[in-house]
């Protein structure tokens, strides 16, 4: 270590090396703070926030001078990178992890938004050599001179992104990891489910007045990934419903998420009222498919938040209410609908409120 020196947490150093000095200091300074957050409870969407700001704050900083090896983010032999370690974080405890592509695909479009490190630092590093070469004016004959993978920086320049942030290079250099031919990578249930699910996207993104749990729970709704029985992978799982009916028996029907919000006897019941409060405030039907996937619209925007706000309420409350109790999801409905008009929580949206709320009095006595 003698012929390095630290500057401001990055190492410097004339016996080459840099790169591995640098990256063991990323390694180390990820794996203190991963040692001190392993086990919080926290929602999938939460350590995902967590990760991209803390866990990996070291690399964004050091990427910017650095060339870093890829092996440092996907690892090498036994040596698990970041990167897979990250992975680790944020599904510990769930029961299956979306597709890849999903994980990295942006907030907006329905993904978890989770940064790609590698190819953040590339495009950190692809940005910093671009600042170089302008001031060599752009002059072929001393590219060579730009320190870092200067094909890749080429490559930029080619598609017009010369003189954009960072994240739009970030973006384009994510295109192949999420994209294919243009179209976004769909996933399981994108795929299978016909629904618009660019409304679905858009409501579930800009949610309103919902906890970090509702907001957890909206998405793995959309996406299928909520753990009913048909979908829980450990072995001897139990799959059927096991409630229990108005008779005093089991319920013995495969439970999936269909079952568990319409199909079994005594959720129907409640999960209709949803749909004819939704079908009144909205002035349209909606299917089942588009309620469960928050597939819909409305050109009153205000209206659109707040009938996304209820049903994820509702549904949540459903998911959460284990006796069935028809009444009971209601009342918690009542009162949140109550509790958001008095407390002025949802200011903006108070004269939607209460026509909410009317239409709520008439389904609940009709
Ligand atoms: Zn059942």
């Amino acid at each position: 270590m003698k012929d390095s020196i630290k500057i401001v947490g990055a190492w410097f150093s004339n016996s080459g090396e840099l790169e591995k000095l640098n990256g063991d200091l990323v390694k180390k300074s990820f794996f203190d703070v991963l040692h001190k957050s392993w086990g919080i409870r926290a929602t999938v969407q939460q350590k995902v926030y967590f990760v991209n700001t803390y866990l990996f704050s070291k690399v964004w900083y050091t990427a910017q001078v650095f060339s870093l090896d890829k092996k440092l983010f996907y690892g090498s032999g036994k040596e698990k990178g970041i990167l897979t370690q990250a992975l680790n974080f944020v599904w510990a405890g769930e029961n299956e992890r979306c597709a890849r592509p999903l994980q990295f695909r942006s907030k907006d479009k329905g993904g978890l938004g989770l940064i790609e490190p590698f190819i953040k630092a590339k495009a950190f590093l692809v940005k910093n050599m671009l600042k170089e070469y302008k001031q060599y004016e752009y002059d072929p004959r001393l590219l060579e001179n730009v320190y870092g993978d200067q094909q890749t920086m080429l490559d930029i320049m080619a598609v017009g992104k010369t003189d954009s942030p960072v994240k739009d290079i970030y973006q384009v250099m994510l295109d192949n990891l999420v994209s294919k031919n243009g179209s976004l990578i769909p996933s399981r249930e994108e795929r299978r489910s016909q629904v618009k699910w660019k409304l679905s996207w858009r409501n579930l993104s800009k949610l309103k007045g919902t906890n970090g749990e509702e907001s957890e729970f909206a998405w793995k709704l959309c996406q299928d990934m909520l753990p009913v029985g048909s979908r829980i992978h450990r072995k001897n799982a139990e799959k059927r419903c096991m409630e229990k009916l108005d008779g005093g028996l089991l319920c013995l029907e495969i439970q999936d998420r269909e079952h568990v919000f319409r199909a079994c006897e005594l959720k129907g019941q409640i999960y209709r009222r949803l749909e004819m409060v939704m079908s009144k405030f909205l002035g349209k039907d909606l299917s089942f498919n588009e309620v469960i996937h928050l597939a819909f619209s409305h050109r009153n925007w205000r209206k659109l938040r707040l009938a996304t706000w209820f049903a994820v309420k509702w549904l949540y409350n459903m998911w959460m209410s284990k006796n069935d109790n028809k009444l009971q999801v209601m009342k918690e409905m009542l009162k949140e609908v109550d509790w958001n008009s008095k407390m002025g929580r949802l200011s903006r949206f108070q004269v939607e409120l209460r026509e909410l709320r009317e239409i709520f009095d008439q389904v609940m006595n009709g």
